[in-house]
């Protein structure tokens, strides 16, 4: 059952946007990446057991502390997930669109989610409930390793972002949050305002203005009133710290290995 989202986790992406270049492709099945680097037999299978929804921007899919009924793999929506901390606001620990998946939990069998996931981006996305996952999982050697890797790529992404944290200035890890946003929106137009900002990147909100103003003095965004306009994603990327880099090329590295065979 979906619930309805806590105040504290209203962000945002507008929800009127949308990955264009996505409505366009024809076989829906191909657009999640992990579904479509399943081989041609298991995604036939995976397909037969999921539903295609249309998720609302601020759908929980998961909360923390809860069970979770489903495993979502976005085709164009966006979903973040945050670790609450005694009550206070989120903080931003993970973002997935169509290279990744939401509830990675209940492919190691656990039901009890550790983070809440919210929609930020309105979309559609593969819906898979947990007993179906879980026998898919048991029959098909490349399902499983390509979700096990997936895993792997999150947690290796997660390290890297406490690393950032104690690392990397406010100014390039917004640069890098922004281009992270835009790669699974598939748009340069964001909605996101100060407070969201802030809640992502777990700083106060005074710092992410004097972060956004130098990108915006500089060209490289274009701010007003909670609507991000990326003018320059070249220059954003010189920006942003090299975790941004490292993340893709972590997943792509990992993600890229050819499936074992059963033989
Ligand atoms: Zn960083």
């Amino acid at each position: 059952m979906i619930e309805q989202p806590p105040d504290h986790c209203a962000v945002a992406i507008n929800p009127q946007l949308r990955g264009a270049h996505l409505l366009l492709q024809k076989d829906l099945s191909l657009v999640n990446r992990l579904v479509a680097l399943m081989p041609a037999s298991d995604r036939a299978i995976f397909l037969e057991h999921s539903e295609m929804v249309e998720l609302k921007v601020q759908t929980v899919l998961a909360q923390a502390g809860k069970n979770s009924d489903h495993a979502y793999f976005p085709v164009d929506c966006v979903v973040v997930s945050l670790l609450h901390d005694n009550g206070a606001d989120g903080v931003e620990i993970g973002l997935v669109g169509n290279e990744g998946m939401a509830n990675t939990s209940l492919v190691l069998g656990v039901r009890t989610s550790a983070f809440t996931s919210v929609v930020q981006g309105a979309g559609r996305s593969f819906k898979i409930h947990h007993k179906e996952l879980e026998k898919l999982l048991a029959e098909n050697l490349c399902l499983r390793v390509v979700l096990n890797r997936y895993i792997d790529v999150r947690m290796r992404q997660l390290a890297q972002r406490v690393a950032c944290k104690n690392s990397h200035t406010v100014k390039q890890r917004l640069a890098r949050w922004l281009l992270m946003t835009r790669d699974r929106a598939h748009a340069n137009e964001l909605f996101l305002t100060h407070e969201i900002l802030a809640l992502m990147l777990g700083v106060r909100r005074e710092s992410v203005t004097l972060a956004a103003r130098s990108l915006q003095t500089h060209g490289l965004i274009s701010y007003t009133r909670g609507y991000v306009m990326l003018m320059d994603t070249a220059a954003l990327e010189e920006v942003a710290c090299t975790c941004y880099r490292s993340d893709i090329a972590v997943y792509e590295r990992t993600l890229r290995q050819p499936c074992p065979t059963t033989a």
